[in-house]
């Protein structure tokens, strides 16, 4: 009905949220179950809109519509708005299609003034009461829509409550608050030149007004903006006859969740406050009682309450938030909505509202956020233990950690090996820190953001990572950062929260994850529904036996690389790199091809039974050698010593022309991937070697082995073709040496664009693709990560250029529509090829939804994001059913 403005209770339900605004919309819920609510109305979120459009007037149609139900209230209640002997009060609420708790003030006792609030004590034969409503009023009519400060009431009541020597509002006595009353009103005429307004009608008009301004005060679009609220909804006003829960002891507020919040467990959790109203509750005046005082002052309200919040939750078939006020004795309704839980209670609730009947299984699964699933997975700070904050940064990778603070990788390490717990400070990371954040238990920089390098590793390796924190001066050499006056020293204990990125002095006790029952079997109901299969990024024997505890079925990447970046065998890979002669080259990768099999027995043997793509070395060699210039200046100052060592000094030369040599002005672009096998076979060669004697040594052990092979960076299909027929004899030799067999597949990333374009080409020399979506991402967009990221990124998400970020949530349009093409060309030329994901977008909510409905096989993401992917994957499944054809709808 476009022309309709205003919607009494009884004449919305449940559904009508975008229209009548979440608190608006249950509160009509309610009144059609005939709970205790009290009667009103609500202006609806069109209205709002519609007043912007006329330049922010209360248009005549809407002030008619609602007079008339103001009108219709007046017959409902017996009352009369302004009447001074039978006076009607309401309540004038904000409430948003989406919950945004204290963005907008709600005024209670509208519709008192000098002759109501005469009556109203009449009436109820208590002057206290009745001028104590009409102050509220002032007050918060005078703060919300008059803008007089806060501050200046409530000096006026400090300063009556000193002068009579009480220290609690219900210790003044009508008196004082006449005396209070006529001091506020001299305050709104000096702050706004004119007296209170008397005219009732003028105070509700103008208050609806406030309301529908809120929606675009600071505050409020702030919000929206950090919660992806789109500007357009508008909010509700919710008119509402007052109830008193200050008329005396028989009377009182409360809100009560119909759930334990913090752990989910099945028990009544809310407070009550006798004689007081409602924002009394909320502002901490006074300390409120647990809810079970009013079971001992009031059963009967007591036992009403409760068999309601038991219908409420059934009706909503969710943990409710319900708000709720005592008048002399009568219990009445004010709001329920579903309530805000940690992620421990979240799992808890879903799980037992399935075992109570309640919701279905699936209901079950689409009720947690997969993200808070996420965080029960890391260690947290006690929340009962005190905080000494010293800075905050960006939460950048979730859990806590506790350690001494170290200002260097190799410190980290050398640290770590003596046993000491250590945080690694540093003002970024860069990948040469790694074996840092490995031995460190949490990240801590000052610089870069949510996705920088650190937050990054930081996530995959499930640990906590404050990064961007630019409070911290950092001084690497005097190994200290202050942050104002307060100085922390190497060696000194701090601890850091991933999960609010507040960085604490000193220890703070840690709780351990608790893997509750509920968690685990809502994962295996999970497991149940979903189509798309979940394996693990994971590069060692310890993080593949991690992923599969998490529940991963298979390893969808294994990097070569890192294989190559310990410390004891960087001089063994230099020695390969510096090779003249392909022999000398040989020689060296004799000695790495133990090593590297050494290492793929044990990641083979720890996924027994299940799937490890193996991709071969991708990253440029120069990575591997010492940064130029760096070397550069140590050359420069040998040359400069007339005692330095010349054979010292010809090595370092060499070193240098080397690694000018493999210098690449675009390294992103430059000679590595498949690049790098084809012009040194002999390193493939090597890697494929490792693989396929580690998988016979296990096979001859009984052990169930599958390899998969996986060639990165291919743009060409002659590129694989080649590669791949390398692949195919070394296994064949290795199997002929050995005398066994082993099953393989060989197969590629699918990260250049042409690769995606030229599918049914690719397809013809690949058992199966992999879509390396960072790449991607990086090269459909033509952005580097690091610059995009640490230079122009955060200005196209602040300025809405870009909505999300493409290097977290998957972009669809673009490279989405690659991988799409990508599949279907792929399975043009070969039905059965098996397609996954490896990006870091495998393990975020949005992306695999659309993995499910492009029709992959399997996402692959970091081991502790295993369980979050599972969730997501059946969340898919459930929402979009089987995939494949669902595709067309997001083109
Ligand atoms: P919020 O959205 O901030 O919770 P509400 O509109 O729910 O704001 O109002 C806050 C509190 O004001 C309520 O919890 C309730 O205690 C009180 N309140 C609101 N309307 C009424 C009413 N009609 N009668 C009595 N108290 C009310
Ligand atoms: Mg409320
Ligand atoms: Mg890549």
């Amino acid at each position: 009905m476009a022309d309709k403005w205003v919607y009494l209770f009884e004449e919305g339900h449940g559904g009508m949220r975008d229209l009548l605004g979440g608190k608006g919309a249950n509160l009509a819920e309610m009144t059609k179950a005939a709970l205790p609510v009290p009667p009103g109305f609500t202006v609806t979120t069109e209205a709002c809109n519609r007043y912007y459009q006329e330049g922010r007037t209360l248009f005549d149609a809407l002030k008619a519509q609602i007079e008339e139900a103001l009108g219709k209230l007046e017959e409902k209640t017996g009352k009369r708005f302004g009447d001074p002997n039978h006076p009607l009060l309401v309540s004038v609420r904000s409430g948003a299609p989406v919950s945004m708790p204290g963005m907008m003030d709600t005024i209670l006792n509208l519709g008192l003034n000098d002759a109501t609030v005469e009556g109203l004590a009449r009436l109820t034969n208590d002057a206290r009461f009745a001028y104590d409503c009409y102050r509220r009023f002032i007050q918060m009519f005078g703060d919300v829509v008059l803008g007089v400060p806060h501050y200046l009431f409530e000096q006026v009541i400090d300063d009556v409550k000193a002068q009579r020597g009480v220290r609690h509002d219900p210790e003044l006595g009508a008196d004082d608050w006449r005396a209070v009353i006529a001091r506020y009103k001299a305050i709104v005429q000096r702050h706004t030149g004119q007296p209170f307004p008397q005219d009732v009608k003028a105070q509700l008009f103008a208050a609806v007004r406030a309301v529908f301004d809120s929606w675009n005060n600071q505050r409020a679009i702030v919000y929206r903006k950090l919660h992806n609220i789109p500007d357009h909804l508008g909010t509700a006003v919710n008119v509402q006859m007052m109830v008193f829960g200050n008329m005396g002891n028989d009377s009182g507020t409360g809100v009560a969740f119909t759930r334990d919040p913090n752990t989910g467990e099945k028990r009544l959790y809310g407070e009550y406050l006798t004689n007081a109203q409602g924002e009394d509750v909320v502002a901490g005046i006074r300390t409120p009682q647990p809810i079970e005082t009013l079971r001992e002052a009031m059963p009967a309200v007591y036992e009403q309450f409760v068999a309601i919040c038991e219908r409420l939750e059934r009706h909503y078939k969710d943990m409710q938030d319900i708000e709720f006020t005592v008048e002399r004795g009568t219990l009445y309704i004010l709001q329920t909505r579903s309530g805000k839980r940690t992620a421990q209670a979240a799992v808890k609730i879903a799980v037992d509202l399935v075992k109570e009947g309640i919701l279905t299984r699936e209901e079950a699964l689409l009720r947690v956020d997969p993200d808070q699933l996420h965080q029960l997975l890391h260690r947290r700070i006690d929340p009962s233990a005190p905080r000494d904050v010293l800075a905050k940064g960006l939460p950048a990778s979730p859990g806590a950690a506790t350690g001494r603070v170290v200002f260097d990788a190799d410190e980290a390490e050398a640290w770590a090996k003596r046993g000491e717990r250590v945080i690694l400070v540093r003002p970024e990371t860069t990948p040469e820190d790694i074996h840092g954040i490995v031995a460190a238990q949490g990240v801590l920089t000052s610089r870069g953001g949510m996705t920088s390098h650190a937050a990054v590793v930081a996530r995959g390796m499930g640990k906590p990572c404050v990064c961007g924190c630019e409070a911290l001066k950092i001084d690497l050499r005097a190994r200290m950062f202050a942050v104002g006056e307060r100085v922390v020293r190497e060696g000194e204990v701090i601890t850091i929260d991933g999960a609010t990125g507040e960085v604490l002095a000193g220890e703070v006790p840690l709780v351990d994850p608790v893997l509750s029952p509920e968690f685990h079997e809502l994962l295996a109901w999970a497991d149940a529904v979903r189509r798309l299969a979940v394996r693990a990024n994971a590069d060692t024997p310890d993080d593949a036996a991690k992923a599969r505890a998490f529940g991963a079925e298979g390893i969808g990447l294994c990097r070569t690389e890192h294989m190559f970046m310990a410390p004891d065998r960087v001089p063994v890979v230099q020695e390969m790199i510096l090779a003249e002669t392909r022999e000398e080259r040989e020689a060296a990768l004799q000695k790495l091809l133990p090593m590297q099999q050494g290492d793929f027995y044990g990641i083979l043997k720890a996924m027994e039974g299940l799937p490890v793509t193996i991709r071969l070395l991708d990253p440029p060699l120069h990575e591997f050698l010492p940064n130029l210039e760096e070397l550069l200046v140590e050359v420069t100052k040998l040359r400069g010593d007339p005692q330095a060592d010349p054979e010292r000094l010809a090595e370092k030369e060499a070193l240098l022309a080397k690694v000018r040599k493999l210098h690449e002005f675009n390294p992103m672009l430059g000679h590595r991937g498949c690049r790098l096998g084809l012009v040194f076979p002999e390193i493939y060669e090597m890697q494929v070697e490792a693989i396929f004697r580690a998988a016979a040594q296990l096979v001859r052990e009984g052990v169930d082995v599958r390899p998969e092979v996986m060639i990165p960076l291919v743009g060409h299909v002659n590129e694989l073709a080649r590669l791949r027929k390398l692949v195919d004899e070394v296994a064949q030799r290795v199997m002929a040496e050995t005398g066994t067999s082993v099953a393989y597949t060989v197969g590629t990333m699918i990260e250049v664009p042409r690769a995606a374009l030229t599918a049914d080409e690719i397809a013809r020399e690949a058992d199966f693709f992999s879509f390396g979506t960072n790449d991607l991402t990086q090269m459909t967009f033509a952005f580097s990560r690091d610059d995009a990221e640490g230079k122009f990124l955060p200005h196209y998400l602040e300025s809405g250029i870009l909505p999300d970020n493409p290097f977290i949530t998957l972009d669809e349009r673009g490279v989405g529509k690659l991988i799409a093409m990508g599949v279907a060309e792929g399975r043009k030329t070969r039905p059965n090829l098996k397609a996954g994901i490896c990006g870091e977008h495998g393990g975020e909510k949005r992306s695999i939804d659309f993995c499910h409905r492009v029709g992959l096989d399997y996402v692959s993401c970091s081991p502790y994001r295993v369980p979050l992917a599972r969730l997501a994957a059946a969340q898919a499944q459930l929402r979009h059913g089987s995939g494949f054809d669902n595709l067309s709808e997001n083109r």
